[in-house]
């Protein structure tokens, strides 16, 4: 599967991507996960599994990506693993739709609370329209995760 050529990312946000990319944060696979999913683009070769393990409140004890592919998978996928500590899963599911929200434009790239941390570097991807399934793709391995481990263990009450 030939690979397309990565893109050039300027700046600040760039250097974020690259950083992530060059220095990936939580790849080590876990063998006690509550949560696994893997997700696979084949238009550009890009593959993760995401592994998340919950504490007894629910929240997200560790996390690990393991990411190939393009430079935009591998850093997206390790500021998701980075960015999901300590959060439940219905803070996950928000926090995954503000991002694709951001990536798709909908919404403004930074909210109040900064809540979206260094994941705000990814919108650079957005002139790159090509690119940007590659930057979710982590996130649809989240969301099919939460949902597969809804469906496992019963939904939770909403709110
Ligand atoms: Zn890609």
């Amino acid at each position: 599967m030939p690979q397309l050529p990565d893109v050039p990312l300027p700046g600040l946000y760039g250097d974020a991507i690259m950083d992530h990319y060059r220095n990936p944060r939580h790849r080590h696979p876990m063998d006690d996960a509550d949560l696994e999913a893997h997700e696979f683009n084949p238009f550009c070769g890009d593959d993760v599994t995401l592994q998340i393990k919950l504490d007894d409140a629910g929240r997200v004890e560790a996390a690990s990506s393991q990411s190939q592919g393009c430079s935009i998978i591998q850093a997206s996928a390790s500021m998701l693993a980075q960015e999901i500590e300590g959060k439940t899963l219905e803070e996950l599911s928000q926090l995954s739709q503000r991002f694709r929200d951001m990536m798709q434009g909908k919404a403004a790239a930074t909210n109040e609370d900064g809540e979206l941390g260094e994941l705000e570097a990814l919108q650079v991807v957005r002139q790159y329209p090509v690119r940007i399934k590659c930057a979710l793709l982590p996130w649809t391995a989240l969301e099919e995760g939460i949902k597969k481990f809804l469906s496992r263990n019963g939904s939770r009450p909403q709110g």
